[in-house]
């Protein structure tokens, strides 16, 4: 515990989080640590004194947005009541000491491993014994159901990061080295954490990590993702759960079998690909070619036949040729994913990909981005147009009293925040409810219905 905490805790603080889920979970800790030590929460920087920014940096068009943020905040420090600026995460994990140069007007800087230092570093900044405004260490933090979590997703929701880091090594990702090496959580706090998000009226849990799929391997003592669910599915209260982040190498036969038997876990994977080309899988350091990504869907649609598929790939990444990128779109015109997010290879300095020749130019990787997103959005109005006259369990989440809408949800089908909703024109129910609609309308992303 850091020494010199005192009154001055009662001080508002508003934070900013940035980025992924998992940068989420992490602010919600921040909060939590802050809330326990006596620090009153704000949603509105205007009216805080102190800012904190928990940024994202795993790519340029992060960190630019990042930066942003910051530049932003640092006009309620000039103009409003600002005192204490503090930019936490990723930022700070990547460019450490080089930050201090270009953001002088930064107070404190917190390493993705010194979440649960916050309070007593800003006390501490605060009655001037804090001598150095780098905080910065190895990332090797990791919650348990006793770390202090402010929620910030609506009160039927919820994230639960089962593990943090990451041991790929993908060549172009940053994230083993902000994040620090995979490491799980302990199967007995993650029940404990999941029964506490149940008894508060959690009915939907989001299971996230880096690679979900891989959990409990590097405890090796018998923990895998196949038993923690076998565990999950009889706490009373949860109706929804979602895998995200799940790596096609580390899918086991027992899991799909026991998404194909548990009907609280939801028919639906969140399965990054990538690609499909062998040559550029091998550059990216990942195992797998086209004929075993194919298998390993197949397998999966046989066993679990409605189940919803999203997926993330990437193009430009350095010597892509016209032929590799076209295996890859014709895969993704066979496959038909339910769900797709196309990145743009960013070069990142410190990964092995940066040293690669034939970095693909800008205009050829915009070009395949919108070539690939065009594709997939006929896919996916073809795919939501069949879903008409279909019954679907949609979680309520909005009242939307406008274009002759009454309410707006998500179906199990889709996640929430990165895929579509379902729009409802008649029939009443209550925000967190789950009821069956009858889909009677679609657009590429969204479906209209009626509650049934
Ligand atoms: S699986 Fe690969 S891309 Fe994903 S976080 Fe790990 S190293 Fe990065």
């Amino acid at each position: 515990m850091e020494a010199g905490i005192n009154a001055h805790r009662k001080k508002t603080v508003c934070l900013v989080s940035l980025g992924c889920p998992k940068n989420l979970v992490d602010s919600e800790v921040i909060l939590g640590y802050l809330q326990q030590n006596g620090f009153r929460i704000t949603t509105r920087r205007e009216a805080a004194e102190i800012i904190i920014i928990n940024t994202c940096a795993f790519i340029e068009g992060a960190t630019q947005e990042s930066l942003q943020a910051i530049f932003e905040s640092a006009q309620y420090k000039k103009r409003g009541k600002c005192r204490i600026l503090v930019v936490a995460g990723c930022l700070p994990q990547r460019y450490r000491d080089a930050l201090r140069k270009e953001l002088p007007e930064v107070d404190l800087f917190i390493g993705t491993g010194e979440l649960h230092r916050i309070a007593g570093l800003i006390d501490r900044f605060e009655n001037h014994s804090l001598m150095n405004g780098m905080q910065v260490g190895r990332p090797d933090f990791l919650l348990d159901h006793g770390t202090p979590r402010l929620l910030s997703t609506p009160s039927y929701t919820a994230y639960l990061k089962i593990a943090e880091g990451c041991s790929n090594a993908c060549s172009y990702c940053l994230i083993p080295s902000l994040r620090g090496k995979y490491r799980s959580r302990k199967t007995n706090s993650i029940l404990k954490e999941a029964e506490a998000l149940a008894r508060r009226g959690v009915k939907e849990i989001n299971l996230i990590s880096q690679d979900t799929t891989l959990y409990g391997k590097d405890l090796r003592d018998g923990s895998d993702l196949t038993s923690l669910l076998k565990s999950m599915v009889h706490i009373p209260g949860i109706e929804w759960i979602r895998l995200l982040y799940c790596h096609p190498e580390h899918l086991s036969g027992e899991l799909i079998s026991l998404m194909a038997e548990e009907k609280k876990i939801c028919s639906y994977l969140d399965l990054p690909i990538q690609h499909v080309s062998s040559s550029i899988l091998k550059r990216m350091n990942r195992r797998g070619n086209r004929r075993e990504l194919g298998r390993t869907l197949s397998r999966l649609r046989e066993k679990i036949p409605h189940i919803a598929l999203r997926t993330t790939v990437m193009v430009g990444f350095p010597g892509e040729t016209e032929e590799e990128f076209h295996e890859l779109m014709h895969f993704i015109e066979e496959v038909k994913f339910d769900h797709l997010g196309v990145f743009r290879y960013s070069r990142e300095e410190g990964t092995p990909a940066a040293k690669l020749k034939k970095q693909v130019s800008q205009r050829t990787k915009d070009k395949r981005h919108n070539l690939i997103m065009k594709t997939q959005s006929l896919i996916s109005l073809k795919k939501n147009q069949e879903r008409i006259g279909s019954h679907i369990p949609v979680l309520i989440e909005e009242q939307v009293p406008h274009k002759g809408y009454r309410l707006k949800g998500r179906a199990s089908f889709q996640a929430p925040e990165i895929d579509g909703l379902v729009y409802l024109t008649r029939g009443k129910a209550q925000i967190g409810e789950n009821v069956e609609v009858k889909v009677t309308g679609a657009s590429e992303y969204d479906l209209i219905g009626e509650v049934v």
